[in-house]
């Protein structure tokens, strides 16, 4: 049986900037595609192509962030792979909705006999804790292979074998645990991405939706610091990582 301990987040697509000739930016600094296409969207709304402040992109995006401007941000889409998150953690993510798509394993669909688990925050690191909490799982995952079977005999007589099986796993699924690991695409413009962040990185979100949130937040500050350096990582008093953003809800 295959656990996790940890979720594992993958940058799968990113911005791609195409700028027209006609209006051409005076760049300052380094950045990236998504980080420019926020600035030339900002700056279309002024026309202020020729950066009269002299600002390098990142000054610019901080002052867009202060200004609580953030729709420029939403033009910036970041897909993340999310894998080695529970199926509870998934269930809160996709309540955000606005900015988002999502695309996330079917457990109508795919036999989930060899699925892995996530053992949660709070368990790791307590071995007793932790070997309970496996047989518990262990023992979900058998009961789910015997009612895929007994259903499979039951609905013998539908003809459609992928219909049968369809019938059989999401009846079965439902003795699966909460903790049973999905897999998940997420897309998200960056002013959403920050509102999730914020809402999740905090230290009254679930341990585990945090510890993903913390997960994409780096990935996330790695790829385009000029959206997402305002959030700082620390170590809360729960000996848990959180993170504290200086722009609310931009
Ligand atoms: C610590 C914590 C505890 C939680 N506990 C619970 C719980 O016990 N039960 C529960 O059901 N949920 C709970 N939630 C989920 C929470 O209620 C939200 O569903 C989730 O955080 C998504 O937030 P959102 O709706 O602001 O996000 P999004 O849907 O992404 O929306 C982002 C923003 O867009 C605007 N917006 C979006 N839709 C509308 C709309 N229809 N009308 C007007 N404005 C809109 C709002 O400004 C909103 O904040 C919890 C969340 C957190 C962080």
């Amino acid at each position: 049986m295959e656990i996790f301990r940890a979720p594992r987040v993958f940058l799968i697509a990113r911005p791609e900037f195409l700028e027209p000739e006609h209006l051409r930016v005076e760049w300052r600094g380094d950045a990236t595609a998504g980080e420019r296409l926020a600035e030339f969207a900002g700056r279309i709304c002024y026309m202020s192509q020729h950066n009269p402040a002299s600002r390098t992109t990142a000054e610019y995006l901080e002052n867009i962030k202060k200004q609580g401007h953030g729709s420029v941000l939403e033009h910036a889409v970041y897909v993340l792979l999310i894998e080695g998150i529970s199926r509870s953690c998934s269930h809160e993510l996709v309540r955000h909705r606005a900015g988002f798509g999502y695309s996330q394993l079917s457990q109508r669909y795919v036999d989930e006999s060899h699925a892995a688990f996530v053992v949660p925050p709070a368990i790791l690191g307590d071995a007793t804790l932790e070997s309970e909490w496996e047989r518990h799982v262990a023992e979900a995952q058998a009961a789910y292979v015997r009612v895929v079977e007994a259903l499979m005999q039951r609905y013998v007589w539908v003809a459609d074998k992928g219909h049968r099986r369809k019938m059989a796993r999401e009846a079965a699924r439902s003795v699966l645990p909460n903790a049973t690991e999905v897999k998940i695409v997420v897309s998200g413009n960056a002013r959403a991405w920050r509102t999730m962040l914020e809402l999740r990185c905090g230290e009254g979100a679930e341990l585990e939706i945090r510890r993903m949130a913390i997960a994409c937040l780096r990935v996330l500050q790695r790829e385009a610091p000029a959206l997402f350096s305002d959030f700082e990582i620390y170590v809360a008093d729960d000996k848990q990582e959180a993170a504290r953003v200086a722009y609310h809800k931009v």
